[in-house]
C-alpha cells in the first residue's frame, strides 16, 4: 500500500486558539505555562486529526509560535547580538523579541526583518548573519515535539528547514559576504540535531529545501551536495527526505538526484513537467514523495487526474517507494471546510481546506475508488456550473484588443490636459487613520446595531472631516480617506460577482496575523458602481481635486484564492474589465485624478526568472486595460510599496500611469540609485517618510529627501507623498507629519533650500 504523507499542518486551531494565547501572552494576560499548554494541546489535536484521517507520515516541528525560519534561528543559535542572549537554550521572550522587537523587561530592541516566503503571502523572519559567525545547538524543540508525539503512539517525521535554504534566505549583516561560507560552521549543528532525533527513534527526517527548485548557480548546487554528503553520515538510522516545493527542479534535477538521501519530495501541482525528467534517472530504492494535492489553494482536486501521475511514477519507482502528499505544507490553506456553515452548498462541494486535502491524499494512497469517482463528478459539475460561467464576461474578455490598452495620447501631451498643480504637488496614498471608532461603526453595521443610513452618515462625517483637514494643511490632491473599507481587496471582492467569502478561512500572514483571502470562483463582473458614491461626495465638498481610489487587478488576484480552471492571466483580465468600468464611472462623476493601487505587482513575479517576462507582459496589459479607457485629461496614478522595485522599473514605465507613488523610506537609496541608471519618463512620488512608525518627520528631513530625489529626477516629475496609506496611524501624528511634508514641498517650490 502507498504511504499517505503530510509535509506540514497549520498550527492556528479552529477557534484561533494559538493567536489568542500568543497575543494574550504578549499583553500579560496569559501566563507562559498557559501559552505552552495551548501549543501542546493544538499539536495533540492536529496529530490526532491527521492520524484519524488516515495519514501515515505525520510531521512534527511544523508547529511554530511565530515562524519556522525564526525557530531555525533559535535552533542553531543565530541570535543577533542586540538581543543580549547568553548562549544557552533560546527562551521564548528572546524568541518573541527577535520577532517583534521589545521594550519590556529592560530590553529595548528592534525586531528582525520580515519578508515574503517565496511567492506566498506568508512572511518569514529573515535570519541576520555575520561573517565568520558561529552556531550552536540552542533549542530542543524538534526533539521535544518528536517525543510528545511518540508518547501518544505516533512515530512522527520531524521537519526542519534545510541548512542551505536557511543560509540562502538569510541576510548578510555588515560587509557583504557569501552566506554559504557559513555552511561548514552550520552543518555540525544540523548533524547534532539529526543524530539526536535518530537516537530518539525518528525513522524519517524531512529537510525543507525549496530553494533547490529555484534558479541556482554552480556554487549553490555544490553546496547542496556538500551539505547532504555531510549530513547523511550523521543521521544514524534515520532516513532523510529532502522536500522541494513551489517550483520544479527542472535544471536542478541532477543535483537533487545526486543528493545522498533516501527520499525526495517534489511539487507535481506547480511543476508536473518535472516528473518525466526525474523518472528517467530515478535512483533505485529512493522514495518519491509526490506532491499531487495543491497546498496553495482551496479547490477540491480531480483525483482521477492526479492518480494518473501517481501511476506513472509508481511504474518506475515502485509502489513501495511512492508516497502521496500535498504539494507543500498546508500552512497556506485554511484549516477545515466543515467549519463553514454559511457557504452555499454548491460552492462548498467544490472546495477542500487542509483537513479535506489530507482526505484526498489518503483516498489516492489507498486507491479509494468511490472518493476518486466523486471528486471527478464534483470537478465536472463545477466546470459546467452556471455559477462560474458568465457568457457576457467571456465574450467581452475575448473581444479585448490592443487598442483598449492604449491611452488617447502619450504622457507628455496628456499632462497638458490634466489638473493644474504647483511644482512638487503634495498628496497622500489614500487611507487616513482607521480609528477604533471607524471599526466599531462597521462592526455595528454588520451586527445590525446601526442602520445602513446611520452608517453612511457616519462615513460621510469622517470624509467631511478628512477633506477639511487636508484643505487646512494645504495638500494639493486630496483623498476621501477609505473609511468605508475593511481591506483593500475584500472591499472590492464583496461587490464583484464571481467572489465568495469564508467565515473561518484564516491563513497566516505573519506571526499572529491571519487573513481571510476572498475566493474567486467564477467569471468576474461588476454589477454596479463600487466607490463612486464616496468619491463623488468627497469631491462635492472641495474645489481641490479628489483622487478616486481603486485596487488594481493584479493585486486583487494576488491576494485572493484564485480559480485553478483557467490561467491567472485570464482571471486578471476579467478583474481589469471590472475595474475599467469603475474608472470610467468615476471619471463620469467628475473625478479628475484616479489611483489604481498595485502594491502586489512585484510579488507576483514567478520564482523562476525564465517566467518573468510572460508574467510581466500580462500584468502590464491588465493594468493598462483597467486604466486606458479614460480621456487624456484624467490623471491616472498608481501606487506600489514594500518590494524590490529595481527589477521592475522598466515595467513600471510600460504601465503608462501618469503618476506613480512608490514606497522609498525602507528600500531607501536603492530606489533612487535605480533612477540614476534609468531615466523614468513620467511623474513619480518616492515616499518621503515611513508610515510604519508614529514618529513625526521634521520638515528638514523631508526637504533633504526631496533634494536627493532631485539629483536623479527632474523638478517637474517629483510628487511629495508618504510611503503608503495612513490607516494604521493615529490622527495626531498624521496631521503633524503631513504639515511638515507640505512645508517641505513649499520650500522646494520657493527654491529657498
Ligand atoms: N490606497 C491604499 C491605502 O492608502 C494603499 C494600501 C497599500 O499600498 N497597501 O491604504
Ligand atoms: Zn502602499
Amino acid at each position: 500500500m502507498t504511504i499517505a504523507s503530510n509535509l506540514g499542518f497549520p498550527p492556528l486551531g479552529a477557534a484561533r486558539e494559538l493567536k489568542r494565547a500568543t497575543e494574550g501572552y504578549w499583553s500579560g494576560k496569559v501566563a507562559l505555562d498557559q501559552l505552552l499548554e495551548t501549543g501542546a494541546e493544538l499539536r495533540r489535536r492536529h496529530w490526532a486529526l491527521q492520524r484519524d484521517v488516515g495519514i501515515d507520515r505525520i510531521p512534527v516541528n511544523d508547529f511554530s509560535f511565530y515562524d519556522r525560519m525564526l525557530d531555525t534561528c533559535a535552533l542553531v543559535g543565530a541570535v543577533p547580538p542586540r538581543y543580549g542572549w547568553r548562549g544557552k537554550e533560546v527562551d521564548l521572550d528572546t524568541y518573541f523579541a527577535m520577532a517583534r522587537g521589545s521594550q519590556r523587561k529592560g530590553r529595548d530592541v528592534t525586531a528582525m526583518e520580515m519578508t515574503k516566503w517565496f511567492d506566498t503571502n506568508y512572511h518569514y523572519i529573515v535570519p541576520e548573519l555575520e561573517q565568520g559567525q558561529s552556531f550552536q545547538l540552542s533549542s530542543h524543540k524538534p526533539i521535544v515535539e518528536f517525543q510528545e508525539a511518540k508518547a501518544l503512539g505516533i512515530n512522527a517525521t520531524p521537519v526542519l528547514i534545510g541548512p542551505v535554504t536557511f543560509l540562502l534566505l538569510a541576510k548578510a549583516k555588515g560587509d557583504v559576504f557569501d552566506r554559504l561560507s557559513l555552511l561548514d560552521s552550520l552543518l555540525p549543528v544540523y548533524a547534532e540535531v539529526l543524530s539526536e532525533l535518530a537516537q530518539a527513534g525518528a525513522t524519517w527526517i524531512q529537510l525543507d529545501e525549496p530553494t533547490l527548485a529555484l534558479d541556482r548557480n554552480e556554487a549553490e548546487r555544490a553546496a547542496f551536495l556538500h551539505a547532504y554528503g555531510q549530513l547523511s553520515k550523521r543521521a544514524g538510522k534515520a532516513r532523510l527526505l529532502v522536500a522541494t516545493y513551489f517550483a520544479g527542479l527542472d535544471d536542478t534535477v541532477s543535483t537533487a538526484l545526486a543528493l545522498p538521501v533516501q527520499g525526495l519530495h517534489v511539487d507535481l501541482v506547480r511543476a508536473p513537467q518535472q516528473l518525466d525528467k526525474l523518472l528517467t534517472a530515478w535512483p533505485k530504492g529512493r522514495v518519491l514523495s509526490a506532491g499531487v494535492i495543491n497546498g496553495r489553494n482551496v479547490w477540491r482536486a480531480d483525483l482521477a487526474k492526479q492518480r494518473e501521475l501517481l501511476d506513472r511514477a509508481a511504474a518506475k519507482v515502485g509502489r513501495e517507494h511512492l508516497w502521496v502528499a500535498p504539494s507543500c505544507s498546508l500552512l497556506h490553506t485554511p484549516l477545515d471546510l466543515d467549519l463553514e456553515t454559511k457557504l452555499d452548498p454548491e460552492l462548498k462541494s467544490w472546495l477542500a481546506f487542509a483537513k479535506q486535502k489530507l482526505e484526498e491524499v489518503v483516498a489516492l494512497a489507498k486507491g479509494d475508488q468511490r472518493a476518486i469517482q466523486e471528486s471527478s463528478t464534483a470537478v465536472k459539475s463545477r466546470r459546467a456550473s452556471q455559477r462560474i460561467n458568465n457568457a457576457a464576461v467571456q465574450r467581452r474578455a475575448a473581444a479585448v484588443t490592443d487598442k483598449d490598452r492604449v491611452r488617447g495620447a502619450p504622457y507628455a501631451a496628456r499632462r497638458k490636459a490634466q489638473v493644474d498643480l504647483p511644482r512638487y504637488p503634495t498628496t497622500t496614498i489614500g487611507s487616513f487613520p482607521q480609528t477604533s471608532e471607524v471599526r466599531a461603526a462597521r462592526r455595528k453595521l454588520n451586527d445590525k446595531q446601526l442602520t445602513a443610513e446611520d452608517y453612511e452618515r457616519f462615513i460621510e462625517a469622517q470624509i467631511g472631516k478628512t477633506i477639511r483637514l487636508q484643505e487646512e494643511i494645504g495638500l494639493d490632491v486630496l483623498v476621501h480617506g477609505e473609511f468605508e473599507r475593511n481591506d483593500m481587496v475584500e472591499y472590492f471582492g464583496e461587490q464583484l460577482a464571481g467572489f465568495t467569502f469564508t467565515e473561518h478561512g484564516w491563513v497566516q500572514s505573519f506571526g499572529t496575523r491571519y487573513v481571510k483571502p476572498p475566493i474567486i470562483f467564477g467569471d468576474v463582473s461588476r454589477p454596479s458602481a463600487m466607490t463612486v458614491r464616496w468619491s463623488r461626495y468627497a469631491q462635492s465638498l472641495t474645489q481641490q481635486p479628489v483622487k478616486g481610489m481603486l485596487t488594481g487587478p493584479v493585486t486583487i488576484l494576488q491576494w485572493s484564492f484564485v480559480r485553478d480552471d483557467q490561467p491567472r492571466a485570464e482571471t486578471a483580465k476579467q478583474l481589469a474589465l471590472a475595474i475599467r468600468d469603475e474608472v470610467l464611472d468615476l471619471e463620469a462623476a467628475g473625478i479628475r485624478v484616479i489611483q489604481i493601487d498595485e502594491p502586489a505587482l512585484r510579488e507576483g513575479l514567478p520564482l523562476r526568472r525564465a517566467e518573468w517576462s510572460g508574467y510581466l507582459q500580462w500584468a502590464v496589459d491588465v493594468f493598462r486595460l483597467a486604466t486606458a479607457g479614460v480621456h487624456n485629461s484624467t490623471q491616472i496614478h498608481t501606487h506600489m510599496c514594500y518590494s524590490e522595485f529595481n527589477d521592475v522599473l522598466q515595467v513600471i514605465e510600460r504601465m503608462d500611469a501618469d503618476v506613480i507613488s512608490i514606497e522609498n523610506a525602507r528600500s531607501g537609496s536603492e530606489l533612487l540609485q535605480g533612477f540614476e541608471e534609468y531615466k523614468y519618463p513620467n511623474e513619480i512620488g518616492p515616499g518621503v517618510y515611513d508610515i510604519h512608525s508614529p514618529r513625526v518627520p521634521a520638515t528638514a528631513e523631508i526637504t533633504t529627501a526631496l533634494k536627493s530625489m532631485r539629483r536623479v529626477l527632474d523638478d517637474a516629475q517629483i510628487w511629495v507623498n508618504p510611503d503608503c496609506g495612513l490607516k494604521t496611524r493615529g490622527w495626531e501624528e498624521t496631521l503633524a507629519a503631513l504639515k511638515n511634508m507640505v512645508a517641505a514641498a513649499k520650500e522646494m517650490r520657493n527654491g529657498s533650500s
